[in-house]
Order: C-alpha cells, then structure tokens, then sequence
C-alpha cells in the first residue's frame, strides 16, 4: 500500500506531537500559557490552543490576538460554552472564577475536540481551574494529561493537601483551621486564600474537586524553580503530601519568547521612554495584577505614601476587576492636584504596561506588589526587590516564597481586601525609602536573579525539566 501522508516530522524519523492547550481565563493564567506555548513552539512541537472568545477581558483578547499573530503555525480551536447561570452563584460575583465554573460545566464537549483533531492529539495540557474536569476527559480517550500550574509549588502542595486535611478535621463546621503540609510548611489560617475559609464558596468548590483529581493528571509543570522551593519540590515529588503525586516539572520562571525580534507592542514605548530618562534603579514600580482592585481610601494612602517618599515612581493603577469596566478619571481617583504635585518624577497609567519588560529596565529600583506568583516570578527573574502587600487569594502564600526564596520582603502585618483597616500613607512611604535603600535585600534579589537564568540557561534545572518534558512528549 501506498505510504500514508506523513508530516516533516515523521520524515525526520521522531513522531512529532500534537499538544492540545486547554488554557482557562484571567491574565495571570494565560500569560504562563502563552509563554510555555512560545517555549514549546521552538521544540518541533505541533500545538493547537482551545479559545473562548469573547474573552472575560480585553487584555486577554489581545494577547490571544498576538500570539496566533506571532505563532502562525499555532492552531486556534474555537470552542463555544453553553452558557452559565449566573443566578445559580449569588454569593460569587467574580467573572473570572464564574467563566472557570462555564469553561468547567462545558468542559465535556472538548472530547469530541480532542479525539476528532488531526493529527492526533497526543497530550493535553491544561489549566488547574479546569482540572477536575478535563483530566478524566483525557483518560477516556488515553491522551496523556498534564497541568500547567500558574502559582508557586508552595499553593501546589496546599492544593494537593486540602482534601486530606478536611478531612481529617473531627468537625467539618468548626473552619479550616491552619494547614500543616507534611513536608512543605504551616500555613496558618490567615495565609489561605479568603474564600477557602467559607466551604460554600464556588472557589472552594472548585480548589478541592481540582486538588483531588490533580494526583491523576500524567505530570504538572509548575513556574518555578528548583532553587526557589526546593522544599516543597521536593516534597511534593517523594510523595510526602500526597502519596502517588505525578511527575513535577520545574520550568520556571517562564518568559515571554517573540517569534521577531522587533515585534514590540505599542504600549511598552510610552513608560520606557521616560524610565529611559530616569537615573539607574531610582524608580519604585507599583502594579498590583490584572485583576485585583484596591479600595479608593487604600488608593489615596498608597499616592500619599508615594508623594512623601519623594522617589520617582510608575504606578500602574486599575480600579476594577475587569479592565473593560475600568472608567475612572485618574484626578477623581487621587485627588485634585497630586499628579501636578508628582510631575516629572511620577507617572500613572491604567493602560496595560509589558511588566515583565519594565520590571527589567534598569532605572527600576524596587517593585511594591501583590504578590501574585506571575509578578513574583518576573522580579525574581529582573533580581528587582519586590515589596509584597498581598490582597487576597494565593498572595500571602506566595509571600513565603518571596521571603524564603530572597526575591524580597513581606509586609505581614499590612492589611488585605476585606480586612478594615487602611495601611497609612506615611507607613507605605517610610517603608518604600527603606527597601529602596537596603544593600542587603537588594543584594539578595540580584543573586536571586543570577540563580534563576542560571535555571533556565543551557543545562540548567529549568532547562533540563523542559527537556525532559519535551523528550516525554516525543516518546508517547
Ligand atoms: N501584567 C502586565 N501588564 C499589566 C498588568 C498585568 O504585564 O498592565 C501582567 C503581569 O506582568 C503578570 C500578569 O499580568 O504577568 C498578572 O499576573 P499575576 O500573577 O502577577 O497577578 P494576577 O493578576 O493574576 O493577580
Ligand atoms: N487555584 C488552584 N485551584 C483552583 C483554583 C485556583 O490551585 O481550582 C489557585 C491558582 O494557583 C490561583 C490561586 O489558587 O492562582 C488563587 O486564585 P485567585 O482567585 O486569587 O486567582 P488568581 O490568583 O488566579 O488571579
């Protein structure tokens, strides 16, 4: 018989694979995504991504937009949700955890997807939020399955562990309670993510239905690296939180890859030209994620921290969850006069800025954040020392990283969303002029980031993950 169509890489002698992302919504999950995809999309790799479009935010559409732009060999699969109930949720009014909820309830028609795509899907990889639901997908088709894990190792562990310790309380009504992660840490109470304390949460829900079903995923990558958390690393992979866990992957810090090297997005310019005018590590940056909003009294603090700290700075502010929504006036939000006030040595911008590009600008000093794993892993990867003032979610317990893994330090007693009390304007500047003036922490951070090129550099330990990733996704 005549020989099959085969595809350059079956010539080549290797079988080529075809991996099918499922990635699921929120910038700080699909930013992760689309780097590992361009990391991937250098190793003779076929690659189809599962997209939803409309998307929850414009930030997500455009840089769905840009990676098809930049990866034309990239498959765009469109997949359609059915469409969720909002009224079925009233205690949960954030869009990004009810897109999960549809991405998860409709999760059943990526079957037909995955066994119909040609050539031959031979992996899947997939975000946590969707674990529950698309790993048992796969193993009915026996298409390996791997999750792509956005946060630190640390939330891994706790993920992995939830199960375990609820169960294990005598009386299920009395709270979570601090969770001892056999092997990793104590996270007391107070570092869990909010909702986790309220069991009727569809957060809650969906962290433990995914922590149970993750110990039968083929493998997790995780975007971290091995000398950042190597407890919790390597407790995860000896089996000491969960027995019989899969295969961990670090492959950290993961960076955005261009397919040119002059493909520059319009909005970088406009900060970078002034950062370019400003002296070396003199600037604070501030940026607190893509969705994370702060009230406006903690807004008016944080300006008048700034203000008195009289150090330049570049404040990257959103005022709502959902950029699309985002219609404040900069002068309402801070007040008539302080942008006159800090001309010339401040700037403000809600625009969406290339963090990860600033941060890595040598003007910039010190980087005061919410600590979400995404922006930790970019200061560490900068060496810029990061000043965490957590808001809420996995943030504290990424905290403990920050602290442990010398990308910076924690302010632990400055308050998160839902807790009352304003952390005061003098406080938030005191505390800026003394990071932006320690040697020692500064010190730290720029060995942190020497540590982590070394990982992802020829023959590092991130480096050799990916391979060993890679070379598993040939073999199967
Ligand atoms: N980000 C960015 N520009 C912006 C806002 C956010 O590049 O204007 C990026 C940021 O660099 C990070 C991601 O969006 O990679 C946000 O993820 P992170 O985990 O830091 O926080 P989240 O938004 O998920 O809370
Ligand atoms: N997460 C998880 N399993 C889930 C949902 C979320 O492990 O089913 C983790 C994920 O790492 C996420 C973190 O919990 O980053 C906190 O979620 P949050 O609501 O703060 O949103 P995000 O930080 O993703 O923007």
């Amino acid at each position: 018989a005549p020989p099959a169509m085969q595809s350059p890489g079956e010539l080549s002698g290797g079988a080529r694979p075809h991996v099918m992302f499922i990635p699921s919504a929120g910038m700080g999950h699909l930013l992760p995504f689309f780097r590992f995809i361009a990391a991937l999309a250098n190793h003779d790799v076929d690659i189809s991504v599962v997209t939803v479009l409309p998307t929850v935010s414009a930030a997500e559409a455009d840089h769905f937009a840009r990676l098809f732009e930049a990866f034309p060999r990239v498959r765009r699969v469109d997949f359609h949700l059915l469409s969720l109930d909002a009224s079925e949720f009233p205690d949960d009014d954030d869009p990004f955890c009810l897109r999960w909820e549809a991405l998860r309830r409709s999760a059943h028609l990526l079957g037909p997807l995955i066994a119909g795509a040609t050539p031959r899907v031979s992996a899947v990889i997939t975000d946590v939020t969707l674990t529950s639901h698309v790993v048992p997908i796969a193993k009915e088709l026996h298409v390996p399955c791997h999750v792509l894990f956005i946060s630190c190792a640390t939330m891994l562990s706790l993920l992995a562990y939830i199960r375990v310790h609820l169960d294990k309380k005598a009386e299920p009504g009395r709270g979570v309670g601090d969770v001892d992660i056999p092997g990793v840490r104590h996270i007391p109470q107070s570092y869990l993510p909010q909702s986790l304390l309220d069991l009727s949460k569809l957060f809650t829900k969906q962290f433990i239905d995914n922590g149970r079903e993750i110990i039968n995923a083929d493998g997790c990558l995780v975007n971290t690296f091995e000398a950042l958390e190597p407890v919790a690393l390597a407790a995860l992979r000896a089996g000491k939180v969960v027995p019989g866990f899969p295969p961990v992957y670090a492959i950290g810090p993961l960076k955005s890859h261009t397919s040119t090297a002059n493909d520059k997005p319009e909005t970088t310019s406009f900060p970078v030209a002034w950062l370019d005018e400003q002296p070396a590590r003199s600037v604070v940056y501030i940026a607190f994620g893509n969705r994370n909003t702060v009230s406006r009294d903690q807004l008016r603090e944080i300006a008048a921290g700034l203000e008195a700290s009289s150090s330049r700075f570049l404040w990257v502010l959103k005022t709502t969850n959902v950029d699309r929504d985002d219609n404040a006036e900069l002068t309402d939000v801070l007040g008539d006069g302080f942008l006159e006030r800090v001309q010339g040595r401040g700037l403000v911008t809600k625009a969406w800025v290339d963090q990860e590009a600033l941060l890595k600008h040598p003007s910039v000093g010190m980087f005061l954040s919410h600590s979400g794993w995404n922006s930790v892993t970019e200061a560490a990867a900068a060496g810029v020392p990061l000043l965490a003032w957590p808001r809420g979610g996995d943030h504290r317990v990424n905290a403990t990283v920050v602290v442990s893994g010398g990308v910076g330090v924690w302010m632990e007693l400055w308050r998160w969303d839902g807790e009352e009390k304003l952390v005061s304007g003098e406080e938030i500047g005191e505390k800026v002029k003394e990071v932006m003036s320690n040697v020692a922490v500064r010190a730290r951070a720029t060995r942190t980031g020497e540590v982590a090129a070394m990982a992802v550099a020829e023959g590092g330990t991130s480096y050799r993950s990916l391979q060993e990733f890679v070379g598993k996704l040939k073999a199967t």
